[in-house]
Parts: C-alpha cells; sequence; structure tokens
C-alpha cells in the first residue's frame, strides 16, 4: 500500500492539516505543528490537540501516514553552545508536540558546521542532540532527512546520515527520509530505472532500506551534482519521472508516508492521482 500526500498548510490550527490533505485526494500528509519560521510557539491546546486527532480518525489517517516537518530555524549541529541549546531546546518541544498529537515522526534537516567545526564534529553534534531530545520523550521517531548539501548543510551523502545512526543510541527511534531532489541535487542520479536501482542500492548498503520512515518526491530545478536546492513539479525540470514510477512501483516504499512538496500546490490532486495511476500498475 502506498501512502502519498502533499506537505499542506496546517494555518488556523494543526486540525486544519487532515482536512486540507483529504480535500487534495491524499493519504498522507506532512505539516508543521507551529510556525516553521519562528523560534516561539504557543503550546497547542486541548480543543485543537482533540480536533486534529478526530479530523485524522474522521479521513482515515493514522500516525503512520503523516510525517510532521520541524522548523527550518534549528541547527541540532551549531557550532556554538548557545545557539546549539537553543536548538536542542526547540526540537524537543517539536519532539513534544508531535508526542501530543499522537504522531510517531518527526522529519528534520540535520544540521549545519557554518565552516566552524569539521564534518565529523557537527555529525557527532546532531547526534548528541538527538539522543538528549529521544531520553527526554517518548514513543516518537526522529526522521533525518538527505539534504541537497547546499552551503555548510550536511547530510547530503548516505554516509552522513549513517554516522548520525550510528551514534544514536535508540536505534528504535531514528530514521529516514529521502528526498528525491535532495538526492539528485547531492550527486544520485535518478534519471533512468538503472541510475534509481543504483541509488538504492547505495542507500541499502550505506544505511538500509530498515530506516526509510518517508519519501519527499520533488522534482529538480537544480542540475545534477549542483548542491542546490530548488524543487520542481513532477517530471518538470531536470529529473524527470523514472525515478517517480520506480518509487511508486517498488515494495520498499510500501507503508510510509510519501510526500510531495512541489512548488504548484493547485496541481497537487493531479500529482496525487498520477503517482496513484503508476502505483495501481504494480
Ligand atoms: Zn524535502
Ligand atoms: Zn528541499
Amino acid at each position: 500500500m502506498k501512502y502519498i500526500g502533499a506537505h499542506v498548510s496546517a494555518s488556523g490550527g494543526v486540525e486544519n492539516a487532515p482536512i486540507n490533505a483529504h480535500k487534495i485526494g491524499a493519504t498522507a500528509f506532512a505539516l508543521f505543528t507551529k510556525n516553521q519560521r519562528q523560534w516561539q510557539a504557543k503550546p497547542l491546546t486541548e480543543e485543537s490537540i482533540t480536533a486534529f486527532k478526530q479530523n485524522c480518525k474522521k479521513y482515515g489517517y493514522t500516525p503512520e501516514q503523516i510525517l510532521p516537518h520541524d522548523s527550518y530555524l534549528i541547527n541540532l549541529g551549531h557550532p556554538e553552545s548557545e545557539p546549539l541549546e537553543k536548538s536542542r531546546a526547540a526540537f524537543i518541544d517539536e519532539m513534544e508536540r508531535c508526542q501530543q498529537l499522537g504522531l510517531v515522526y518527526l522529519n528534520f534537516h540535520p544540521g549545519s558546521h557554518l565552516k566552524k567545526i569539521d564534518e565529523a564534529d557537527c555529525l557527532s553534534r546532531i547526534a548528541e542532540s538527538l539522543n538528549i531530545a529521544l531520553d527526554s520523550t517518548a514513543g516518537v521517531t526522529a526522521v533525518i532527512e538527505n539534504t541537497a548539501g547546499q552551503g555548510s548543510n550536511l547530510g547530503h551523502r548516505f554516509e552522513h546520515l549513517a554516522a548520525i545512526i550510528e551514534q544514536v543510541e535508540d536505534k528504535g527511534r531514528i530514521g529516514v527520509c529521502l528526498d528525491t531532489c535532495h538526492s539528485f541535487a547531492a550527486g544520485y542520479d535518478l534519471r533512468t530505472p538503472e541510475a534509481c536501482e543504483q541509488t538504492f542500492a547505495e542507500f541499502e548498503r550505506v544505511v538500509g532500506f530498515d530506516y526509510l520512515c518517508g519519501m519527499h518526491l520533488n522534482g529538480s530545478k537544480s542540475a545534477f551534482n549542483s548542491h542546490v536546492d530548488r524543487h520542481h513539479s513532477l517530471g518538470d525540470g531536470n529529473l524527470g519521472m523514472s525515478v517517480f514510477e520506480f518509487i511508486m512501483t517498488d515494495k520498499r516504499f510500501d507503508g510510509i508516508p510519501l510526500v510531495l512538496e512541489t512548488i504548484d500546490e493547485s496541481i497537487w490532486p493531479d500529482e496525487i492521482r498520477l503517482l496513484q495511476g503508476l502505483a495501481a500498475v504494480a
């Protein structure tokens, strides 16, 4: 079973996200549980939490079909102690919000060394941040997203993901989300079935599909190996359609949220239908 959806708006309250997902014909969705561009957020209200759970039930979304995303401000590998502490506190708050909503995942971008510390040090800080967050929360798996490797962002090599996982103590609550645009921009080719076969075999060898908890399905405006993070609609740009046909017909991508972050949300219903059509052929 393929769970297919998009990163929908939670404006007006988290309880609106499942409604917005249902409107576009999604069987999965992503959301921010707070404003992603601000550090502070009001706690979720009891009413909002109850309404969120009711709407998820009403429209048939189980926690395994939902991939919440954390704030863009958080850097769990920050080289300086004060901003690192701020990030760690904000990440725990994000984990707690997911826990309150009965959710089981929190998707995050690993972190950036800001050219002040080396890669290995930064990856260890990220793992340490995760150990702290996992220790003080329960039931939520931290899901590392691979990146395009723009600027000093880590997570663009499968080896980075593996290094973080290796240093996380509770391996049962750490997972990975692969973004097709990020992978391609980071130098993992996905333009043909053969290239997909190879890239995902490398993922299996370095990280392992056991850790895969979700996918972000995006076309790419950026060029192959450009380390530039610019999403496009499915089939538009430099990535083509092969990778989406591949994912939709491969059992290793069953049972996890497959989430569009494509640039034209007015065509999300069409993109979801297109993907469902590809999955139906399998
Ligand atoms: Zn993404
Ligand atoms: Zn991106």
